[in-house]
């Protein structure tokens, strides 16, 4: 059960005449098509078919007699269905104490499963009574009521620019427990304690606990941040609310705080329960930190959320999760004790929890014995909880495309080509420019084979992907290094001369002059690596001094910008030196290839005729032309 807010106050409703109007001929053509029935009470919304006291409703909620329940604030009524009651009969109406949802009206009806919907307009009841009635009939007449909704959007939107409309939902239960998040097992431990709290909070409040009321989520999208919070709510059975950041960022000033007022008002009516605040990023920058240039309706919003925050009394049952991927650029006040000062972490899965993570999302799919999670989950260092859950969704729509029983290898490979590189489009046909790309990506492959520090590789290709992608090598990461994120220079070297591997083979083979733009990414990367060398990891001469900050890179994982803050001279060693460890890597690179040169004009013509040709295979040629690093086994076959 789902109920989603769209509550406006009844002052300024949306100006309900456009709908009702639209009802109105609606319900006309209605009565038409069926012979003139008559008008059914909830249209004329006067005298309801049967009344039902406010404490037979509790009786009737409590005995389980009630199948769903529409509050309508605006008139302070509850239309209720019976278990058991024809569809078509009109709902009995219940004239509620105050027009406020009380909660404790809400929590009965929670608890006893009753479907509950909230209306958001007097005008509508002639709708729900047509929604209720045939689907026919709205088929016929959904063209023109989209017409009249459209004609009226306009105006009403412009009356109601002030007011808040609340646009966060609630989920009475979410239906997520702990088990469907995977792979960030310390995230869940910690958290495990606020669930405690929700079930229980006597418990903590009677030794005097202080009890957390935020809670921030720090990690990457896709990380299972909102999963969390929404296990959280299931685990402890309590409601859910929530609101995107970039929802309370709004044109008109004073929107983003009522909206905020509007969310906690809703969440104390419904306390204990969790609310939840994605991208809190958006709303909670630094006040006065140039960026945004002092956005007064930003900074409005923000100290309502505080406000609010402050205001909970000791034990209101509210806890606010909120998450991020931006710590560093949050408002300092929104850290203090008593806000978000409980702070988690939540890490892109290592090798184990993405193999917990697969195993998750495997549940509920078909797929073939002999696929190894694990060799899946050595395959996908870097992916996030939802990009492993794309990649077996993927997966299995290849296996339906394919008509195959179930998810095999195959699949599995092809799928994460798709997500890490592109759509795999035709080969080109024999041309120089194939020929050109072989050497290329051998060149790349032949180092990643021959040198003692790479990685392994998987597979080299020329079938060319979307994007301009030509071909590629691909190869298995090292799972030890990517989870430790320890790197040795010997790594980085080889990394580097594997990285010029394609263009070495092209200079190689075709003279430096004939060299192409397709090494342009991989030239990026040489640069990138090597800058790091220089000015992160004292690896050069220039000793180990940082000349570079690493800060807000934590968790933007993106590549370092120079934003170096040394002296001119510095800066012109620092070039020197990056340019230093990219030419010894090429010349080595060349060297590699020149000294292999009858190996790799066979690789070449293999991967011609081949187009792929993977990892295993790639090694048994290359080992009965040199020796290649023990590191690899090389499989017989
Ligand atoms: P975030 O809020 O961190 O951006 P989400 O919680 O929205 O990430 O994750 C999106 C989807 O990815 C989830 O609904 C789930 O299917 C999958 N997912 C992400 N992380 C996990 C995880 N740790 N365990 C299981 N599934 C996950
Ligand atoms: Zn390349």
């Amino acid at each position: 059960m789902s109920m989603r807010f769209s509550g406006q106050p009844p002052a300024l409703r949306r100006s309900p005449s456009a709908s009702a109007a639209a009802t109105g001929m609606l319900t006309l053509a209605w009565c038409l098509l069926q012979n003139l029935m008559p008008l059914p009470a909830a249209l004329a919304d006067a005298k309801p078919n049967e009344g039902l006291s406010y404490g037979q409703f509790l009786e009737k909620i409590d005995q389980g007699l009630v199948k769903s329940v529409e509050l309508d604030e605006a008139r302070g009524l509850a239309h209720v269905r019976l278990e058991g009651e024809a569809e078509d009969k009109a709902a009995h109406q219940v004239l509620l104490f105050t027009g406020e949802r009380n909660p404790e009206l809400m929590r009965r009806l929670l608890k006893n499963d009753v479907e509950v919907n909230i209306r958001d307009s007097s005008g509508n009841g002639a709708l729900a009574w047509l929604a209720t009635n045939s689907l026919l009939g709205l088929i016929l007449i959904f063209g023109l009521l989209m017409l009249l909704r459209r004609s009226a959007a306009g105006a009403g939107n412009a009356m109601n620019f002030g007011r808040s409309r609340a646009r966060f939902q609630m989920e009475a239960k979410t239906g997520v427990v702990f088990d469907d998040v995977a792979g960030i097992e310390e995230a869940k431990e910690e958290l495990q304690e606020v669930v405690a709290f929700l079930k229980n909070p006597e418990k903590f409040t009677a030794i005097g606990a202080r009890i957390p009321r935020g809670v921030l989520l720090i990690g990457q999208p896709g990380t299972g941040k909102t999963l969390l919070a929404k296990a959280i709510a299931g685990e402890a059975g309590v409601p859910f609310f929530s609101i995107s950041g970039s929802e309370f960022v709004e044109m008109f000033v004073g929107v983003g705080a009522s909206r905020v007022r509007d969310l906690f008002r809703k969440a104390k009516e419904n306390a204990p329960c969790i609310v939840f605040i994605d991208e809190i990023d958006a709303v909670g920058r630094q006040r006065g930190a140039g960026i945004g240039g002092g956005n007064d309706e930003r900074e409005q919003t923000l100290n309502q959320l505080l406000t609010e925050m402050d205001g909970f009394e000791g034990n209101s049952g509210i806890i606010v999760i909120a998450a991020t991927n931006r710590v560093d650029v949050l408002d300092a006040a929104l850290l203090r004790p008593g806000r978000f000062d409980r702070q988690v972490i939540v890490d892109l899965p290592t090798y184990r929890g993405r193999l917990s993570i697969l195993e998750v999302h495997a549940r509920n799919k078909k797929i073939d014995p002999e696929v190894s999670l694990e060799a899946v989950a050595r395959r996908t260092p870097g992916f996030s909880g939802a990009e492993l859950a794309n990649l077996l969704n993927e997966a299995a729509i290849l296996t339906a495309r394919r008509r195959k029983e179930a998810i095999t290898m195959l699949e599995i490979e092809d799928a994460i080509d798709r997500i890490t590189i592109g759509l795999s489009l035709t080969p080109l046909l024999d041309s120089s420019r194939k020929r050109m790309t072989a050497y290329h990506e051998v060149g790349h492959a032949l180092l990643t084979t021959l040198l003692t520090h790479s990685d392994e590789l998987n597979k080299v290709t020329i079938i060319p992907r979307s994007g301009g992608i030509e071909g590629f090598t691909q190869s298995l990461p090292n799972e030890d290094i990517i989870d430790s994120g320890l790197y040795t220079r010997n790594w980085l070297m080889d990394r580097i001369t594997v990285a010029l591997g394609g263009l070495a083979a092209e200079a190689e083979v075709f003279g430096d002059d004939e060299t192409s733009t397709g090494a342009s990414g991989d030239i990026q990367q040489v640069t990138n690596l090597a800058r790091q060398m220089v000015t992160l990891y004292g690896m050069s001469d220039l000793g180990p001094l940082a000349l570079e900050s690493m800060d807000n890179q934590v968790f933007l994982g993106r590549n370092l910008m120079p934003r170096s803050e040394v002296s001119e001279e510095m800066a012109s060693k620092i070039d020197a030196k990056v340019r230093e460890i990219a030419l010894s890597c090429l010349a080595r690179a060349r060297q590699m290839l020149r000294d292999n040169r009858a190996l790799m004009d066979h690789l070449v013509d293999l991967l011609m005729e081949r187009e792929t040709i993977d990892g295993d295979e790639f090694r048994r040629i290359v080992s009965q032309y040199t020796e290649i690093p023990k590191k690899f086994l090389v499989k017989a076959g």
